[in-house]
């Protein structure tokens, strides 16, 4: 895997760095040389262990600290495993999206996600296990597993290569560390299959607790979301883009924003979580009205989305984007002008409730004709943001047995419906400027009461819905607990103990239905729900 990067690691292993800045420095430095895309320390890792192994190398202690970025990944209480579909046609034709033989469409076969996908033939069976492997190589526990599919419009492809993808991301879940014939018992009787492992996964070692999967909001319907809830997904990726209809027509996204309207109040209404991904610097946008963009999104109820991605518009050569732009026709964000703007949003817009979960893509700078080339934005503005998102006041490794945490609520309208944030954290929600001196945000939940218009499955009518509970800090293995992290010292049961007061309290409702990751539905068992219809379910 990552073959190319042998000389880099015998370069990296040869030089005195004392620090991770250094290291950063010294990376950029030697792929700048050698000519390569930068890689992720995680990639680095791996690839280094497996030179030790074959001799090729010897151990630099100074070289491991840096690399071992021991806190980034699995500080957010689960351990992120990214997967890639194979290369299918989109139905979409995007101006700014690159179309690269045998990639997936919109990835680009020199991003680090994409290299290792390709280095296991997009086999989603050892694109985990590696992952899960080269994780645990970098010293995290791997139990609580986040699986994210990436690949496109995962709603475009054949159900049974959806269904056959899904089965083995959960047989390797379940069989890590040991690995099957990755051909095995994956022909026939797929659907069922997919149940058999969905059912060992409720108590294997590795369970997933999350799924995600990315999609247009073209492709949602009531019927796409029954599969995807069969599938065990418990979050959705929308490809959103732009709110606004000119710019959606001038970049040739094939649909209007009604259409983002109607599948953000459906994934709502069966409870998925939502995180967008919005790109400014489109063609035919500009920085107010971008600025205005994001304001819309969290004054108007129609969006409201959980979480961001944010990915600044690059021209790439493969896209029919450069040919606009060679032309005169098309102006890019600079770094500095992307800066400033993303700080603003942070500063001025973005409520406490959501989280940016990301500020720009993995698109290598050698990729980037023009456009925000920045890879480490978060660091550049991290002194002057007071940005109250959750990633930005998640306790990470910061918790302490003396920290005081208290209870509190936002509540505001979201596609019809209503919406109640729960959260643990330090400091009061709604002051930005005090959560800029760092409120610490130790759990949260969302619930949902949706409105009588809701088509919903008849599992989630007349019910509360809680679309998410999470608990942050280093993760801790399933049942266990200590003194640096808030993981299992019962915050999340308390968030839903009080999700349900709030039920049947305040909307006399009796019934409360929770979208659970397959692997924590053994946990609301305990807390006396029922499985039923994929969703676990509790008369209160
Ligand atoms: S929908 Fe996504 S993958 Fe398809 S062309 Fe548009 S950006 Fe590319
Ligand atoms: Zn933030």
């Amino acid at each position: 895997m990552l073959k190319s990067y042998d000389n880099f690691i015998k370069l990296a292993t040869q030089t005195k760095i004392s620090n991770p800045e250094l290291f950063l420095k010294r990376k950029k430095e030697i792929c700048k040389n050698l000519g390569l895309p930068l890689p992720t320390n995680a990639d680095i890792r791996e690839l280094y262990e497996k030179m030790i192994t074959q001799k090729k190398i010897k151990r630099n202690p100074d070289l491991e600290n840096c690399l071992f970025s021991k806190k980034i990944r699995t500080d957010s209480g689960v351990a992120v495993v990214a997967v890639l579909t194979k290369s299918y046609p989109c139905p979409g034709k995007c101006i700014y999206c690159p179309d690269e033989v045998e990639m997936p469409k919109s990835y680009l076969s020199n991003e680090p996600a994409v290299m290792r996908a390709i280095s296991a033939k997009f086999n989603p069976y050892l694109q985990v296990q590696r992952r899960i492997h080269a994780l645990e190589l970098n010293g995290h526990k791997t139990d609580k597993i986040e699986i994210i599919v990436m690949g496109g419009t995962f709603s475009y492809l054949p159900k049974s290569y959806q269904n056959k993808f899904v089965l083995e991301c959960f047989r390797a879940c379940n069989d890590y560390p040991k690995s099957r014939n990755k051909n095995q018992e994956t022909r026939n009787n797929i659907e069922i299959k997919l149940k058999t492992e969905q059912k060992k996964n409720e108590t294997a070692k590795h369970r997933i607790i999350g799924l995600t999967l990315e999609t247009r909001p073209d492709y949602i319907d009531a019927e796409e979301l029954i599969n995807f809830r069969n599938l065990g997904c418990t979050r959705v990726e929308l490809g959103v883009q732009s709110i606004f209809d000119d710019v959606l027509e001038k970049n040739k996204r094939g649909h209007n924003v009604q259409r983002t309207i109607e599948a953000t109040k459906l994934l709502k209404d069966f409870g998925f979580k939502i995180n967008y991904h919005i790109m400014p610097g489109l063609l035919g946008s500009s920085i107010k009205k971008d600025f205005q963009m994001f304001e819309k999104l969290f004054s108007d109820h129609n969006f409201q989305p959980d979480m961001l991605k944010i990915y600044p518009t690059v021209v790439i050569r493969q896209s029919p984007l450069y040919k606009i732009w060679k032309a005169g026709k098309y102006k890019a964000l600079t770094d500095k002008s992307f800066e400033k703007f993303i700080l603003r949003v942070k500063n001025e817009i973005i409520p406490p409730y959501i989280r940016i979960s990301r500020l720009v893509r993995d698109v290598p700078e050698s990729s980037i004709i023009a456009g925000p080339k920045v890879s480490n934005l978060r660091q550049l503005i991290a002194k002057n943001s007071t940005c109250p998102c959750i990633r930005c006041r998640e306790v990470r490794s910061d918790y302490s047995l003396k920290e005081k945490i208290i209870l509190h609520r936002i509540d505001y309208p979201s596609s019809d419906g209503q919406e109640i944030f729960l959260e643990y954290s330090t400091l009061p929600l709604l002051d930005k400027e005090r959560a800029g001196v760092r409120s610490k945000l130790f759990a949260l939940l969302r619930l949902r009461i949706n409105n009588e218009k809701s088509i919903a499955p008849n599992v989630l009518k007349n019910s509360a819905i809680i679309r998410e509970v999470h608990t942050y800090g280093k993760m801790n293995q399933i049942n266990q607990k200590d003194n640096i992290s808030p993981q299992h010292i019962g915050l999340g049961k308390k968030l839903i103990l009080e999700a349900e007061k709030i039920t049947k309290k305040e909307f006399g409702l009796d019934r409360i239905v929770v979208i659970s990751g397959v692997g924590v539905r053994g946990y609301y068992r305990k807390l006396g729900y029922k499985l039923k219809d994929s969703y676990m379910v509790k008369k209160i």
